[in-house]
């Protein structure tokens, strides 16, 4: 079995190599906290090249430097998570673990039991302290990071746990030759629970950084409504859904009337925010289970799960009054007024529609809607619609 020593110095090897490749694959996490990652493994891995130092002539001044770097380590750890969670750390507070750990250490020198106890008990708070503030501050879904780094700092607690209650395990380290297995489980639960805090931080930010690009690609970033993938994603499974359970659903194909218009009178910028408004007020007369995208330019698409005719037209006529009442494009002391046109289409599971024959159906009421006028709601009865009638329609 090799000896103490050998394995501090292997656990700082190994410390100091998670520490580089917490600033290699941390990255684009800097802003996450991945350099105080980096700077934790460093300190953990500093402490165990003090410790593998218990065969000098006075090993107690470098147990004495490896508990105040490990507490340096600890510090650099809790600011970890609060850069991680966004929150300003007590920095006062944080400064004063490594001199708690100094003072613990200097007023029980003469009794090195004690001394384990204190101090293991300092470090076991540190880390509660942490699993605190990791429990409520989960805003993000459970990932795998999350549980990896929960089960790395648990080890770490029963680590401590270990050193707290059975003290003199830890002293055999006046010998180094010798092999308790005591301390030998301390090490190797340490040694596992400080390399499981890395890689559960490294996965806690790359799920992180998957949610922000998942979100990036499925939203549309003037309005945030699903963009026309996510929708169109959305409608698939909810189509799905309408023929399985054979239920009705309605879709309703919504347009800006004569937006260019806005556009060209009042500005983009003015343009842009028109175009908000109306996805929010969209967003506000549905219900919890309805789908609203955004289609394309300024047109959007509002799917309603398990919605007959009657319903669904009260809904688009409800939509038409709410943008037409409270909508209105301004500029240089001069209003325009907005109004949206709703092409609405049934869809019955009878008729065993495919998403693209209803969505045709829908644009092509919206056509209707446009022709007779717009500001109104046009329902497309789906044995009327064809691709050659769109094709014509569009010529
Ligand atoms: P209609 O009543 O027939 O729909 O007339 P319209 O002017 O609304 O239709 P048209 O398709 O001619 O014009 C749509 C305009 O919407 C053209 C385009 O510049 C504008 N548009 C599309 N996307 C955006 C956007 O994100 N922001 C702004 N400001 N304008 C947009
Ligand atoms: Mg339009
Ligand atoms: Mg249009």
């Amino acid at each position: 079995m090799p000896d103490l020593t050998t394995i501090a110095l292997m656990i700082a090897l190994s410390s100091g190599s998670s520490a580089i490749s917490v600033i290699l694959t941390g990255r684009t996490h800097w802003r996450e906290g991945s350099l105080l990652m980096a700077m934790t493994m460093t300190c953990y891995g500093l402490s165990y090249v003090c410790i593998s130092f218990m065969a000098s002539p006075n090993p107690t001044q470098w147990f004495m430097a490896a508990y105040a770097v490990f507490a340096c380590g600890q510090s650099c750890w809790l600011a970890t998570i609060y850069r991680f969670y966004q929150i300003r750390p007590p920095w006062w507070l944080l400064l004063c673990l490594p001199l708690w750990a100094l003072l613990l250490f200097t007023l029980a020198i003469n009794q090195p039991e004690l001394r384990v106890r204190l101090v293991s008990g300092l470090f076991l708070c540190s880390e509660i302290w942490g699993l605190l503030l990791l429990a409520r501050r989960r805003s993000e879904p459970l990932n795998k990071g999350s549980v990896v780094l929960v089960v790395g700092v648990l080890m770490f607690c029963s680590a401590m746990l270990l050193r707290v209650f059975l003290p003199n395990a830890s002293l055999t380290l006046r010998d180094p030759a010798s092999s308790s297995t005591h301390l030998l489980l301390s090490f190797t639960i340490l040694f596992i629970a400080m390399h499981l805090k890395s890689t559960g931080f490294l996965l806690l930010c790359s799920g992180r950084q998957h949610n922000r690009l998942q979100y990036m690609a499925n939203m549309d970033v003037l309005t945030e409504l699903p963009n026309r993938r996510a929708l169109m994603q959305s409608l698939e499974i909810m189509c799905g859904q309408a023929q399985l359970y054979q239920t009705p659903f309605s879709l309703l194909m919504i347009d800006v009337d004569h937006f260019k218009r806005v556009n060209d009178a009042c500005g983009h910028q003015e343009g842009d925010r028109v175009l908000t408004q109306i996805a929010h007020l969209l967003q506000t007369h549905v219900r919890p289970h309805d789908i609203v995208g955004r289609y394309g330019g300024e047109e959007f698409v509002i799917a309603c799960p398990n919605t007959d005719t009657l319903n669904a037209s009260l809904l688009a006529d409800r939509m038409c009054h709410a943008v037409r009442s409270a909508v209105a494009a301004h500029h240089a002391q001069e209003t325009w007024p907005v109004t949206i046109s709703v092409g609405l289409h049934v869809c019955y599971p009878a008729e065993a529609q495919t998403l693209d024959h209803a969505l045709l159906c829908a644009d092509q009421a919206l056509y209707q809607a446009k022709t007779n006028g717009r500001n109104r709601v046009w329902q497309q009865d789906s044995t009327h619609a064809s691709p050659a009638a769109t094709a014509s329609v569009d010529a």
